[in-house]
Protein backbone atom coordinates (compact mmCIF):
# COMPACT_ATOMS: atom_id res chain seq x y z
CA UNK A 1 0.00 0.00 0.00
CA UNK A 2 0.96 3.10 -0.67
CA UNK A 3 2.61 5.68 2.09
CA UNK A 4 1.04 8.75 0.99
CA UNK A 5 -2.65 9.96 1.71
CA UNK A 6 -3.89 11.31 -1.80
CA UNK A 7 -1.90 11.05 -4.86
CA UNK A 8 1.43 12.16 -5.23
CA UNK A 9 1.69 15.30 -8.25
CA UNK A 10 4.27 14.69 -10.81
CA UNK A 11 7.78 16.43 -10.44
CA UNK A 12 7.21 19.67 -12.84
CA UNK A 13 10.19 19.90 -15.08
CA UNK A 14 11.67 21.98 -17.52
CA UNK A 15 13.68 20.55 -20.99
CA UNK A 16 17.88 21.02 -21.31
CA UNK A 17 18.02 22.39 -24.59
CA UNK A 18 20.40 19.92 -26.70
CA UNK A 19 19.79 17.21 -24.38
CA UNK A 20 17.18 14.36 -23.38
CA UNK A 21 17.54 15.34 -19.90
CA UNK A 22 14.94 17.15 -17.80
CA UNK A 23 15.64 19.97 -14.76
CA UNK A 24 13.11 19.30 -12.23
CA UNK A 25 11.77 22.23 -10.54
CA UNK A 26 11.97 22.76 -6.85
CA UNK A 27 10.98 26.61 -6.58
CA UNK A 28 10.43 29.56 -8.09
CA UNK A 29 11.79 33.05 -7.07
CA UNK A 30 11.33 36.03 -8.56
CA UNK A 31 12.73 39.58 -8.41
CA UNK A 32 10.35 42.34 -9.26
CA UNK A 33 11.78 46.00 -10.00
CA UNK A 34 14.72 45.19 -11.38
CA UNK A 35 15.07 47.42 -14.47
CA UNK A 36 14.58 51.01 -13.68
CA UNK A 37 12.24 51.93 -16.71
CA UNK A 38 9.63 49.16 -15.62
CA UNK A 39 9.95 50.46 -11.97
CA UNK A 40 9.00 53.94 -13.17
CA UNK A 41 6.05 52.37 -15.48
CA UNK A 42 4.82 50.52 -11.85
CA UNK A 43 5.03 53.90 -10.24
CA UNK A 44 7.98 52.78 -8.21
CA UNK A 45 10.22 54.96 -6.35
CA UNK A 46 13.72 55.40 -8.05
CA UNK A 47 15.07 55.05 -4.74
CA UNK A 48 13.59 51.25 -3.57
CA UNK A 49 15.70 48.30 -4.13
CA UNK A 50 14.20 45.03 -6.47
CA UNK A 51 13.07 42.37 -4.37
CA UNK A 52 11.56 39.06 -4.07
CA UNK A 53 8.72 37.34 -4.16
CA UNK A 54 7.65 33.70 -5.13
CA UNK A 55 5.59 31.04 -7.16
CA UNK A 56 4.46 27.18 -6.56
CA UNK A 57 7.00 25.00 -8.41
CA UNK A 58 3.69 23.50 -10.54
CA UNK A 59 3.22 27.21 -11.99
CA UNK A 60 5.71 26.33 -14.54
CA UNK A 61 4.40 26.08 -18.03
CA UNK A 62 6.88 23.44 -19.63
CA UNK A 63 7.60 24.53 -23.46
CA UNK A 64 4.64 23.58 -26.09
CA UNK A 65 1.92 24.37 -24.15
CA UNK A 66 -0.53 26.77 -24.10
CA UNK A 67 -1.44 29.35 -21.16
CA UNK A 68 -5.08 29.19 -20.32
CA UNK A 69 -6.47 32.52 -19.57
CA UNK A 70 -6.39 32.72 -15.51
CA UNK A 71 -9.82 33.33 -13.62
CA UNK A 72 -10.46 35.83 -11.64
CA UNK A 73 -8.77 39.06 -13.66
CA UNK A 74 -9.47 41.19 -16.50
CA UNK A 75 -6.63 42.46 -17.18
CA UNK A 76 -3.74 39.72 -17.37
CA UNK A 77 -0.11 41.00 -18.24
CA UNK A 78 2.72 39.35 -19.96
CA UNK A 79 6.66 40.12 -18.35
CA UNK A 80 9.36 38.92 -20.46
CA UNK A 81 12.51 37.37 -17.88
CA UNK A 82 15.85 35.98 -17.79
CA UNK A 83 15.39 32.86 -16.18
CA UNK A 84 18.64 31.39 -13.95
CA UNK A 85 18.75 27.75 -13.58
CA UNK A 86 20.47 26.72 -9.97
CA UNK A 87 22.12 23.62 -10.28
CA UNK A 88 24.57 21.24 -7.97
CA UNK A 89 26.39 23.21 -5.02
CA UNK A 90 23.60 26.24 -5.41
CA UNK A 91 25.86 27.12 -8.55
CA UNK A 92 24.71 28.06 -11.84
CA UNK A 93 23.39 25.55 -13.85
CA UNK A 94 21.87 27.88 -17.12
CA UNK A 95 19.32 30.21 -18.53
CA UNK A 96 16.02 29.95 -20.04
CA UNK A 97 13.43 32.57 -21.05
CA UNK A 98 10.74 32.96 -19.50
CA UNK A 99 7.38 35.40 -18.94
CA UNK A 100 5.86 36.08 -15.06
CA UNK A 101 2.51 36.16 -15.95
CA UNK A 102 0.48 38.62 -13.49
CA UNK A 103 -2.99 39.16 -12.97
CA UNK A 104 -2.75 42.93 -13.11
CA UNK A 105 -5.88 44.24 -11.27
CA UNK A 106 -5.40 41.96 -8.48
CA UNK A 107 -2.04 42.63 -8.26
CA UNK A 108 -3.00 46.90 -8.23
CA UNK A 109 -5.62 45.80 -5.41
CA UNK A 110 -3.11 44.03 -2.99
CA UNK A 111 -0.71 47.01 -3.58
CA UNK A 112 -3.14 49.36 -2.13
CA UNK A 113 -4.32 47.40 0.46
CA UNK A 114 -0.88 46.39 1.61
CA UNK A 115 -1.59 42.50 0.75
CA UNK A 116 0.31 39.96 -0.40
CA UNK A 117 0.72 39.00 -4.21
CA UNK A 118 0.33 35.23 -3.97
CA UNK A 119 -2.94 35.34 -5.95
CA UNK A 120 -2.12 38.20 -8.87
CA UNK A 121 1.55 36.06 -9.88
CA UNK A 122 1.51 32.64 -8.13
CA UNK A 123 -1.33 31.24 -10.30
CA UNK A 124 -2.08 28.15 -12.38
CA UNK A 125 0.41 28.00 -15.04
CA UNK A 126 1.92 31.73 -14.34
CA UNK A 127 5.45 30.25 -15.34
CA UNK A 128 5.75 29.92 -19.36
CA UNK A 129 9.97 28.64 -20.06
CA UNK A 130 11.75 27.73 -22.64
CA UNK A 131 14.28 25.05 -22.33
CA UNK A 132 17.36 25.46 -20.51
CA UNK A 133 20.16 26.23 -22.22
CA UNK A 134 23.23 24.89 -19.96
CA UNK A 135 25.89 27.47 -18.51
CA UNK A 136 28.15 28.26 -20.65
CA UNK A 137 30.42 30.78 -18.43
CA UNK A 138 28.73 33.63 -20.10
CA UNK A 139 26.27 35.67 -18.69
CA UNK A 140 23.96 36.91 -20.90
CA UNK A 141 23.80 40.81 -21.15
CA UNK A 142 21.91 41.10 -24.66
CA UNK A 143 19.03 42.00 -26.24
CA UNK A 144 15.06 40.51 -24.51
CA UNK A 145 12.29 41.22 -25.83
CA UNK A 146 8.65 39.79 -25.78
CA UNK A 147 5.93 40.33 -29.22
CA UNK A 148 2.11 39.35 -29.32
CA UNK A 149 0.81 38.33 -32.46
CA UNK A 150 4.11 39.91 -34.13
CA UNK A 151 3.71 43.45 -32.86
CA UNK A 152 6.43 44.75 -30.48
CA UNK A 153 5.64 45.15 -26.91
CA UNK A 154 8.91 44.92 -24.90
CA UNK A 155 12.45 44.92 -26.04
CA UNK A 156 15.40 46.25 -23.49
CA UNK A 157 18.98 44.61 -23.06
CA UNK A 158 19.45 42.35 -20.24
CA UNK A 159 22.28 44.69 -19.59
CA UNK A 160 20.18 46.97 -17.85
CA UNK A 161 19.36 44.94 -14.71
CA UNK A 162 19.43 46.89 -11.59
CA UNK A 163 20.81 43.26 -9.49
CA UNK A 164 23.14 41.37 -12.26
CA UNK A 165 22.32 37.67 -12.07
CA UNK A 166 25.85 37.84 -9.96
CA UNK A 167 24.03 40.28 -7.30
CA UNK A 168 21.01 38.17 -7.26
CA UNK A 169 22.55 34.60 -6.59
CA UNK A 170 24.32 36.69 -3.54
CA UNK A 171 20.85 39.17 -2.76
CA UNK A 172 18.75 35.51 -2.40
CA UNK A 173 21.52 33.44 -0.91
CA UNK A 174 20.99 35.82 2.13
CA UNK A 175 17.04 34.73 2.27
CA UNK A 176 17.10 31.25 1.14
CA UNK A 177 19.74 28.05 0.77
CA UNK A 178 19.82 27.87 -3.05
CA UNK A 179 19.21 24.40 -3.62
CA UNK A 180 19.65 22.29 -7.30
CA UNK A 181 15.78 22.98 -9.13
CA UNK A 182 15.50 26.54 -8.14
CA UNK A 183 14.42 28.70 -10.53
CA UNK A 184 15.18 32.75 -10.52
CA UNK A 185 12.86 34.76 -12.73
CA UNK A 186 15.16 38.15 -12.68
CA UNK A 187 12.76 40.62 -13.51
CA UNK A 188 11.06 42.27 -16.73
CA UNK A 189 11.98 45.58 -18.64
CA UNK A 190 9.73 47.94 -19.69
CA UNK A 191 6.68 48.10 -21.85
CA UNK A 192 4.41 44.96 -20.12
CA UNK A 193 1.25 44.96 -21.18
CA UNK A 194 -2.19 43.00 -21.40
CA UNK A 195 -3.32 39.85 -23.30
CA UNK A 196 -6.25 38.18 -24.27
CA UNK A 197 -7.57 35.02 -25.37
CA UNK A 198 -6.36 33.86 -29.06
CA UNK A 199 -3.04 36.07 -28.54
CA UNK A 200 0.53 34.44 -29.80
CA UNK A 201 3.40 35.73 -27.38
CA UNK A 202 6.95 35.30 -28.39
CA UNK A 203 10.05 36.05 -26.42
CA UNK A 204 13.69 35.90 -26.87
CA UNK A 205 16.57 36.38 -24.88
CA UNK A 206 20.04 36.75 -27.10
CA UNK A 207 22.27 33.86 -26.16
CA UNK A 208 19.80 32.03 -24.40
CA UNK A 209 16.97 31.18 -26.47
CA UNK A 210 13.38 31.33 -27.16
CA UNK A 211 9.65 30.90 -26.55
CA UNK A 212 6.31 30.88 -27.67
CA UNK A 213 3.03 29.98 -26.25
CA UNK A 214 -0.73 30.99 -27.32
CA UNK A 215 -3.28 32.27 -24.79
CA UNK A 216 -6.48 30.14 -24.73
MN1 LIG B 1 8.15 40.02 -13.08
Amino acid sequence: MSPFAVPIRPQPTVPVAGSDRLFPVRRILCVGRNYAAHRREMGGDDRDPPFFFSKPADAILPPGMDAPYPTATRDLHHEIELVAAIGEGGRLFGFAVGVDLTRRDLQAAFKAKGQPWDAAKGFDASAPISAIRPFDGTIPQGRISLSVNGEARQDGAVADMIWSVEEILVEAGKLWALEPGDLIYTGTPEGVGPLVRGDRVDGAIEGVGALSFKVV
